[in-house]
């Protein structure tokens, strides 16, 4: 029977060594499904954040959840960075889940910040590397700028400050300089630090200088990923916004977008997927879960509806996918949570 199973490239090579899930022949059975039925819900979560990002979990625990929660292929999409991949990977190798490497890129768009997953088969390789550097580097720009004004503000020695809440070294982010602001007394909470200092339009919400999302969305297809524009739905754009946005993303090479991000509207839902499928862009979908506690669990999307929009997993790089047999790897074998 092993001489069944001959093996695709079981590990892909990155500078950070980021191994894949071994790949296995088309021969077995697909573990999910070649296109969207009824409103059903999937073992699939293609958004997701660690603590190599803002989210709670560590990448190993995240899987953890995960395989708990019955998913059989997820994707770790950490916000500009693929940190976490590589432990994320062990751990989905142990649990026997699927995983994608890939990341959340901010860019920009008519001045708007939009959000785009990279999904990264290959993992971290090709123009991603360097542009995944110089989203670090917008990050600790802002940072600095962050901690000068709150230094100007009464919170002296704000980057080291906030440096020692976020652990690690990842680059900061304005929930380190509020829970900054909340150790050293000089507010309550933390709501009170977005309220007066690092909210919207406060001294303390300085906007970072992401790429257009054009030049994003090319690093992505470069590097052999597959780029997917983030919850469409919330960036509170006209329908007819909305589409100029899809347009501008698909003339950039982008090949799919999020149909069902976490909760959503089911009207909204199907509305969007004509659209999906006026442009012929394949569809994802993901939780965008961040913390434990919070309405979007790994997996607990609204359904997706039947559509004639293809699941981002029939895309070409993302054929391991649509192939991984659970039985395999150990997952459960089911496609379809009730
Ligand atoms: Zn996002
Ligand atoms: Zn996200």
């Amino acid at each position: 029977m092993a001489s069944l199973f001959v093996f695709n490239t079981p590990i892909l090579n990155s500078p950070h060594g980021v191994m894949l899930m071994p790949l296995l022949p088309n021969a077995l059975a697909s573990v999910l499904p070649t296109a969207f039925d009824a409103d059903q819900r999937y073992s699939v979560d293609l958004h997701m954040h660690s603590t190599a990002s803002d989210g709670a979990l560590s990448p190993t625990d995240l899987v953890t959840l995960c395989a708990g929660r019955g998913l059989t292929h997820m994707a770790l999409t950490d916000h500009d960075t693929m940190e976490g991949v590589e432990e994320a990977s062990r751990a989905a190798q142990q649990a026997g889940l699927c995983l994608v490497p890939g990341c959340e890129l901010s860019t920009r768009w008519q001045g708007i910040n939009i959000h785009v997953v990279a999904l990264m088969p290959g993992g971290l390789q090709g123009p991603m590397i360097e542009g995944l550097e110089q989203q670090r580097e917008a990050r600790i720009k802002r940072a600095e700028v962050i901690a000068e004004r709150l230094e100007k503000m009464g919170l002296p020695n704000a980057l080291e400050k906030a440096r020692a809440q976020a652990g690690g070294d990842r680059p900061l982010g304005r929930p380190d300089f509020a829970r900054a602001l909340v150790a050293e007394g000089v507010v309550a909470d933390w709501a009170g630090a977005f309220k007066r200092y690092l909210g919207s339009g406060k001294k303390g919400d300085v906007k970072a200088h992401w790429p257009e999302i054009s030049e994003a969305v090319g690093w992505v297809v470069a590097s052999g990923g597959v780029a997917v524009l983030a919850h469409p739905l919330r960036y509170g754009l006209t329908r007819r916004k909305c589409g100029l946005l899809m347009d501008t993303f698909m003339e950039a090479g982008g090949q799919g977008v999020e149909l069902v991000s976490g909760q959503q509207n089911p009207d909204a839902t199907r509305d969007l997927a004509r659209q999906l499928v006026e442009r012929e862009l394949y569809a994802s979908l993901g939780s965008d879960f961040h913390f434990p506690g919070s309405h979007a669990a790994p997996g607990s999307m609204s359904p997706v509806p039947r559509t004639a929009a293809p699941p981002i997993w029939q895309h070409p790089r993302l054929a391991h996918l649509r192939d991984a047999p659970s039985g395999m790897l150990g997952a459960k074998p089911l496609n379809k949570l009730s």
